[in-house]
């Protein structure tokens, strides 16, 4: 397997300038910056000397306050308070609609587009224009550090954002006037800050990122300074939050105050529980007031253990598929690194050290350490080692396939490939003189195109009139290192060519990547059936298709009638076969057919055979 370079060209600068680079973790709970100064990376505090940023933006009636300001007026005006719009970012307004009530906000019901906006007081926002305000905190914070603009910047997303995921973390950065370098994998973030690009023994790792709202798994391979991520995996909507929202949901089952939680008094609620949770990583337990309710009760650590256990449980079959994906044993990884808020919380370290059988490393503030890991790359894209190499393989978390005759769904680039990756496969025309072709991208791991999760439809026109199956169309899929993709058709001959940037549709059907593979596996023997009769149904088709092509042009002038009429009916039955057939029926009608035709080919062949023999003479034909 090649390995790739990420640094890009051309960026090499003059000797005595440095080029301030930073590093940007936008996170779903919190936000950083990091930035190599006078080569020590390090995250950059405001002026309350708080690094973290919490990812909460307040619409005020003349104002916009980002962080800990926004996150006090949280509880009093929550409908203007929005927090946790990660979840959200690319998402369609079908797909928000399945996360519940997790964001208690007003959305906006009359907007033409897909994206969600939610109502503030200054107007309807999306996702992006709320990271946008965070994004331009932090750029400002590194600017006002350095005294000096920033040439680019690293923004780290979770290994499991799809498409329309990166793009819009892209646009949120341009609507924040900031140069993208790249996007970055948070996990990959977080080993190149453990230095585990930089060591010289080899050895497997997994990278557990436990943060507010988003669990990564990462399996990486360690080889002579380099390393390769071997498999992603995880969960979009699973972190510190739904920890809250468990001892949120024991509040209300204690206090009896089922069914009247508006807003504001969930806000409460979700605020006193994080501080419960908090409290309980150090204490072994904690007293939990509620001011509105005049109501109080103490929580310990055993009881919050029984209410996160379930939640600890899911993380650990993802790390169980990652490690089936690697293609590697439990017993092959000798460190776990630690990442993320949530792997503060004992149980979780404790589970996780049990699980793998070793001691998880936390050397580093579990918080800060992807925003230092992408502060390195961001450093060596900046152009400021030139000699550096920095190798970084992210992998592509979902196969890319086309739609092929029948529904099916073929297998360009497979799930798990290191980015970034560019693939090429040979199509053929179905129909005699057929001039344009349909090409469908789609995402997923099952057997047919419903299944899976459709990217664009777009058309190869222009396709010189041949005879099926003569036409050579070759379609290139190419992933970037960002994971976008691009998609280009060429037929070979006559060199006419068609292309896509795959602009991610927001929100398109999804739902979580996790379940998609769940099912790609679940389903595995009906999905082979249902592959195999849609195969038959279009080889049926293609037989049927030739037979009338035959027909039409010699059937009368080679056949006696009794034989032509014996192939129709031979035909007939077949067509009428075809909806309704098993895999084994469509065979043997298929079968029959070629029985029953075998004298008409060969008179065919003899036939075109004399043709091509007509006014040549013996010597060009033996040769
Ligand atoms: P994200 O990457 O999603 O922004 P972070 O990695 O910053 O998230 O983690 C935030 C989560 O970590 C929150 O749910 C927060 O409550 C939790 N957290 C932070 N400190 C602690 C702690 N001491 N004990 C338990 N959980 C903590
Ligand atoms: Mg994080």
């Amino acid at each position: 397997m090649a390995l790739l370079q990420i640094s890009e060209p051309g960026q090499t600068t003059a000797p005595h300038h440095r080029n301030y680079a930073a590093g940007i973790d936008l996170g779903t709970t919190n936000s950083l910056v990091a930035i190599n100064r006078s080569g020590q990376v390090e995250t950059l505090p405001d002026s309350n000397n708080q690094h973290l940023l919490p990812s909460v933006v307040h619409y005020a009636e003349d104002s916009i306050l980002v962080g800990y300001s926004a996150l006090q007026l949280q509880a009093s005006d929550p409908l203007n308070t929005l927090s946790s719009v990660k979840r959200i970012m690319g998402r369609g307004i079908e797909d928000i609609k399945s996360l519940g009530n997790i964001l208690p906000y007003e959305f906006d019901g009359n907007n033409d587009s897909n994206v969600p906006r939610i109502i503030t007081r200054q107007g309807s926002v999306s996702a992006i224009e709320v990271s946008a305000e965070i994004l331009k905190i932090l750029s400002k914070r590194a600017e006002q550090t350095m005294g000096e603009a920033l040439s680019g910047v690293v923004i780290t997303v979770p290994a499991y954002f799809d498409d329309a995921q990166r793009q819009a973390t892209r646009d949120a950065a341009k609507l924040a006037g900031l140069n993208v370098y790249r996007l970055l994998n948070e996990p990959t973030a977080a080993a190149v800050a453990y230095g585990l690009d930089q060591q010289t023994e080899e050895g497997t790792i997994a990278v557990y990122d436990l943060g507010g709202g988003t669990f990564d798994i990462s399996i990486l391979n360690l080889s002579k300074g380099v390393f390769e991520v071997l498999a992603t995996g995880g969960n979009s909507s699973l972190g510190g939050d739904d920890m809250d929202h468990a001892i949120a949901e024991w509040l209300i089952k204690q206090a009896g105050i089922e069914g009247d939680i508006d807003p504001f008094m969930l806000r409460q609620l979700l605020i006193a529980s994080r501080k419960a949770k908090e409290d309980l990583t150090l204490q072994e337990t904690t007293q939990i007031k509620l001011k509105e309710l005049d109501y109080s009760i103490s929580l310990d650590r055993e009881q919050f253990n029984h209410l996160i256990e379930d939640l600890v449980n899911k993380t650990l079959r993802s790390c169980r598929r990652a490690i089936r994906d690697a293609k590697i044993e439990k017993e092959d990884i000798q460190n776990v690194v630690m990442v993320g808020g949530s792997t503060r919380v004992p149980l979780v370290v404790e589970q996780v050290g049990h699980f793998f059988g070793c001691t998880p490393l936390c050397d580093l503030d579990p918080d800060r350490v992807v925003a230092i890991g992408a502060a390195l790359q961001a450093d060596v894209l900046a152009g400021n080692k030139p000699d550096q190499e920095m190798l970084l393989l992210d992998v592509l978390p979902l196969s890319l396939c086309i739609e092929t005759m029948g529904g099916l769904s073929e297998k360009i680039i497979s799930r798990n490939s290191p980015l970034p990756v560019a693939r090429a496969q040979e199509f053929t025309t179905f129909k005699d003189g057929q001039t344009a072709m349909a090409i469908h991208v789609v995402q997923g791991e099952r057997e047919l195109v419903t299944d899976c999760r459709s990217l664009a439809h777009f058309e190869l026109r222009g396709i010189p009139p041949m005879t099926a199956g003569s036409a050579r169309i070759k379609v290139t899929y190419q992933v970037d290192a960002d994971g976008l993709m691009s998609v280009i058709a060429e037929e070979l001959r006559s060199g006419i060519k068609a292309d896509i940037v795959i602009k991610p549709s927001y929100g398109l059907t999804d739902g979580e990547v996790e379940s998609m593979l769940r099912d790609s596996m679940s389903h595995a023997k009906e999905d082979i059936d249902s592959r195999m009769l849609a195969e038959q149904q279009v080889e049926a088709r293609r037989v049927i298709e030739a037979i009338d092509s035959a027909l039409s042009q010699d059937g009368h002038e080679l056949l006696a009638d009794d034989e032509y009429n014996s192939i129709t009916t031979a035909r007939d039955e077949l067509e009428k076969l075809i909806p309704e057939a098993t895999t084994e029926q469509l065979k043997k009608a298929i079968k029959n057919i070629e029985v029953i035709s075998d004298n008409y080919v060969a008179k065919r062949m003899n036939a075109s055979v004399q043709k091509v023999l007509s006014g040549k003479n013996i010597n060009e034909v033996e040769i």
